[in-house]
């Protein structure tokens, strides 16, 4: 289990341009304004979508494409750290023209037609509780685990 306390930092608000890639927008924005720690929320519009599911046997993520106008009914994330820079994981829930929800692990290749974003930081102490590493047990990279289960 990871648990700590953390220390609320600057709030960002905005909204992404049409056209632009949603998830590497808001990584890039990470990375220009530097927040390394914190939590994304989203709503808007996507003109097509991509989203991952991870096969938990196999140990890989599948790849799922919307290819046409769908509602973000929500986009929530974090921001941590992997490989030293900040990293974005999201999720996102996704509402098409019939009114199906369809979503998942959001990977690059969604297309924002509008999308407001709010961005909390978190206080980021140089250690590495929040950097993400390689975990045998799922295969994915994950916080640390401070006690083993
Ligand atoms: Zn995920």
């Amino acid at each position: 289990m990871v648990v700590k306390m953390v220390d609320r930092g600057r709030i960002i608000m905005g909204r992404l341009p049409k056209g632009a890639d949603l998830l590497a927008s808001l990584t890039r924005l990470c990375l220009e304004e530097n927040v390394q720690l914190g939590v994304v929320r989203a709503i808007g519009a996507v003109t097509r979508a991509r989203v991952g599911f991870y096969d938990q046997q196999h140990r890989t993520y599948r790849y799922l494409e919307f290819n046409r106008p769908h509602e973000i009914i929500s986009l929530e994330g974090n921001i941590s750290r992997k490989d030293g820079q900040p990293f974005v994981h999201a999720h996102i829930a996704l509402m098409s023209e019939e009114g199906q929800m369809v979503g998942g692990h959001l990977v690059e290749g969604t297309e924002v037609f509008a999308c407001e974003f709010v961005i909390t930081e978190f206080i980021y102490e140089a250690d590495n509780t929040f950097e993400r590493i390689f975990d045998e047990e799922t295969g994915l990279f994950l916080w640390p685990p401070r006690v083993k289960p």
